[in-house]
């Protein structure tokens, strides 16, 4: 019998408020961590709540109808993720991606990302403004975020057949409705549009090549997940991952590929586009478990309230909404942003095994609902 966890977000995340540096070093827009990794990218989950409960990030004997999610009054307003944001651009992001959980479930999203849309981006940049949803009322807020200034899209969906999408989002969702907020996406100029599937050996890689031709032909990126042992609560074991080789393997049986180059530095993804001419759309792998890209790893993410993880398999944050709510000056939390990115050195996926084995008892994973991912 498997034990039940019951999982207390805010309290289980453990966060200091980070230091604010003796000296006060104004931003410069070129951060670099201890492995010489430039911050050029900051996830910020708006929410940690989600109408889905996909068994690999919020499976549904965890997050039950028990689970205590966070209180709004902890959750950072739209103008503290504005006024924070504006300090990790003056460090040198260049792109900003809204999570969740389910980021279109936060009231009134639309405002926040216009007044993100409406910051000046590093050396005179446009910045990258992004969003990361299951879909499921993309249809409804397509047009909306795009108005507000909104770029692009990624889409997560698991499959393309009814019956097994339900399954994996163990929410009784039809897939229709989030293939209709993909279109609704593509019609109001949220591309080019990425959907990510996470494949989980055994549970939903038969839909790998139906969604290949179901998007193939489109202007989409197709990227395959490996499953991750993100957090503490998914059951993660290695014989449930399909390694990516695999992925493409299975594909390319079927259609030709020529790969492509990464679309910027950091780029989470390996890419080909099909190789037959006139052919639009392009598959993607993003292998953290066979094939890790810590290397050029240049993403760092806010919590729901504020607390900043540095990995997306961290158990520690930094508690920026302390200094936030505490009277700090914007100087003094830039500094402190600063210093906690130029002491980062985390690698987990190249070190997985040995991270396992080393794990203080009791030392918790971070939620993917929690974090984004
Ligand atoms: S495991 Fe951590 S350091 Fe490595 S790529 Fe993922 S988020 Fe970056």
């Amino acid at each position: 019998m498997t034990e039940k966890v019951i999982a207390v977000a805010d309290h289980r995340y453990r966060a200091s408020a980070p230091l604010i540096p003796a000296r006060l070093i104004a931003p410069t827009g070129e951060l670099l961590d201890s492995l010489h990794r430039p911050l050029r990218d900051l996830r910020i989950s708006v929410t940690d709540r989600c109408n889905f409960r996909c068994s690999y990030c919020m499976p549904r004997d965890v997050f039950d109808r028990d689970y205590t999610f966070l209180p709004h009054s902890s959750l950072l307003t739209f103008e503290e993720i504005v006024r924070v944001a504006s300090l990790f651009v003056a460090h040198g992001v260049r792109k900003i991606r809204l999570t969740g959980g389910e980021p279109l479930l936060r009231r009134d999203l639309e405002r926040l990302v216009a007044m993100l849309a409406a910051l000046p981006g590093a050396d005179g940049e446009r910045l990258d403004l992004t969003l990361t949803t299951n879909g499921s009322i993309l249809e409804r807020k397509a047009a909306a975020l795009k108005a507000a200034g909104l770029g692009r899209v990624t889409v997560s969906l698991d499959a393309v057949d009814d019956a097994i999408f339900r399954r994996m989002n163990d929410a009784d969702f039809p897939v229709a409705d989030v293939l209709r907020g993909i279109d609704a996406a593509e019609r109001a100029g949220l591309g080019p549009i990425k959907v990510n599937m996470v494949v989980k050996r055994g549970t939903n890689d038969e839909q790998i090549l139906p969604m290949a031709r179901h998007f193939r032909g489109r202007d989409v990126a197709l990227r395959f997940i490996e499953y991750m042992d993100v957090g503490a609560t998914n059951g993660w074991r290695m014989d449930e991952v399909l390694p990516s080789a695999e992925v493409v393997e299975r594909i390319a049986k079927e259609f030709a590929l020529a790969p492509l180059p990464p679309s910027a530095p950091g780029e989470t993804a390996e890419r080909w586009r099909y190789a037959e001419a006139g052919v639009a759309g392009e598959i993607g792998t993003i292998s953290s478990v066979t094939k890790a890209f810590c290397s050029d790893c240049n993403r760092a993410r806010l919590s729901t309230e504020g607390k900043l993880f540095l990995c997306l398999f961290a158990s520690r944050g930094h508690d920026l909404r302390a200094l936030v709510r505490g009277g700090a000056s914007d100087a003094e939390i830039a500094a402190a942003i600063g210093l906690v990115w130029q002491q980062r050195g985390d690698r987990y996926s190249e070190l997985r095994s040995a991270v396992h084995a080393a794990a203080p008892a009791g030392e918790r994973r971070v939620e993917m609902h929690y974090i984004g991912g």
